[in-house]
């Protein structure tokens, strides 16, 4: 394969650095993602050579960084694959975008009795926005849960689909055991219910393609800093024809139309829903990443990292007393797994005393651990700059873990 992982790594600074004496092995990338140089650089000139507030002024800065801004949203529909950039919102990431469909979507379409769709398997931020409105609206949130491998347990989805059910929100990828859904059957099961469906993209968008007008969601959401992008800028995508039924979920500069103290009308897509002033230079770096990924080829990228998570796993196999959490038939490369005897925090502590950074805890994602009846795994997550011997590194570590506390 064509995927020269040394020069990847040399467009990621941070990669060079040494943490505790050793180079750093980074594998905490389902919680955020390293940026390139171009990144970085980008918005270094944004700032020094371009600042200006989009959409206001006449005057030539602002014109430029406004052109900028909405060639970022054409980036976007491309790399998503939506029908127009007019379906692309900005954010300011997957919580941001999951909280404003929550909002609008269910100020809208959410009445008394009625059911929101989430899984066993999502992030806190797919399930608290609905219990939220779930509690505004006396609707209420139904589960679908999931197996001892970590895969949603699909034959009882069809008993949950009612008269009731409003929308499923689902996750493409769950961000603490790695599975990979089969988003396309859920979505064509719910439309032939007339049911929407929400698609958080957030452990998705970074490992592969992401065609939304293939998977036929009503609403995806991403947040850029785990696509090697800024943090604090993220993406709704939505169909155009529920972007323009929902109302705006928050009022203010840029969202409106005319505004007077007897009535306000509002501006269209997608200004409508991004009110006041917009992270600009984190759209258009994300941009940035979103072209430097498409450079480096997004089935390359794909190959590689299940190859090292193929790699991961019979590693972390071959060491004894090792549990690994979500052994879904379809995953990606995230490992959620626990050492026999020894607390996730002891073990993250000593790996991260070796310069090897992976992520303890329940990864917000608490009812996956109630569901596994454990309280946090250690999850190592890779990304296309890792490599087989960062994970010989990882194993190493462990493996002095277990004479430690052995
Ligand atoms: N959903 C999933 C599956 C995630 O992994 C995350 C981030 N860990 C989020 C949503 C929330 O993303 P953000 O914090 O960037 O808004």
């Amino acid at each position: 394969m064509n995927f020269d992982v040394d020069k990847i790594r040399g467009d990621f600074p941070i990669l060079k650095k040494t943490v505790n004496n050793y180079p750093l092995v980074y594998l905490d990338n389902a919680a955020t993602t390293q940026k390139p140089k171009i990144v970085i650089d980008k918005i270094r000139h944004l700032y020094s050579q371009q600042n200006s507030s989009i959409h206001r002024g006449v005057h030539w800065l602002s014109e430029q960084i406004t052109e900028n801004y909405e060639e970022a949203r054409r980036a976007v529909k491309e790399f998503i694959n939506a029908r127009s950039d007019h379906e692309v919102i900005f954010t300011s990431g997957a919580t941001g975008s999951i909280n404003a469909i929550a909002f609008s979507f269910g100020e809208k379409f959410l009445n008394h009795n009625d059911e929101v769709i989430v899984s066993a398997m999502e992030h806190h931020a797919n399930i608290v926005p609905w219990q939220m409105l779930c509690e505004r609206k006396g609707a209420s949130l139904k589960i679908i849960p999931i197996n001892d491998k970590g895969e949603l347990v699909m034959e009882s989805l069809d008993d949950m689909l009612t008269s009731r059910t409003r929308l499923i929100a689902l996750t493409q990828v769950s961000n603490s055991l790695g599975t990979v859904n089969p988003v396309e059957e859920i979505i064509e099961m719910a439309h032939g219910r007339d049911i929407p469906v929400l698609i958080d993209g957030a452990q998705s968008i970074q490992h592969g393609i992401v065609d939304v007008r293939m998977m036929d969601c009503d609403f995806f959401v991403f947040s850029g800093h785990k696509i090697y992008g800024p943090n604090g800028i993220g993406v709704l995508y939505g169909k155009e024809k529920w972007l323009e039924e929902l109302p705006p979920y928050q009022g203010g500069g840029d969202m409106v139309d005319t505004v007077t103290f007897e009535k306000t009308t509002f501006n269209r897509l997608p200004f409508k829903f991004e009110a006041g002033t917009t992270n600009y230079t984190g759209a258009i770096a994300l941009a940035t990443a979103l072209n430097y990924i498409e450079k480096t080829g997004r089935e390359k990228i794909a190959d590689y990292e299940s190859g090292l998570h193929e790699y991961a796993a019979s590693r972390l196999n071959e060491i004894g007393g090792i549990k690994i959490y979500g052994t879904a038939k379809n995953k990606i490369s995230i490992i959620s797994f626990l050492i026999e005897g020894i607390h996730p925090y002891d073990a993250g502590m000593i790996l991260d005393k070796m310069g090897i950074a992976v992520r303890t805890g329940t990864h917000c994602a608490q009812p996956v651990m109630d569901r596994f009846e454990i309280d946090g795994t250690i999850r190592a997550s890779m990304a296309f700059y890792n490599t087989r011997s960062e994970i010989d590194r990882m194993v190493e570590g462990i493996e002095k873990v277990k004479q430690m506390f052995g």
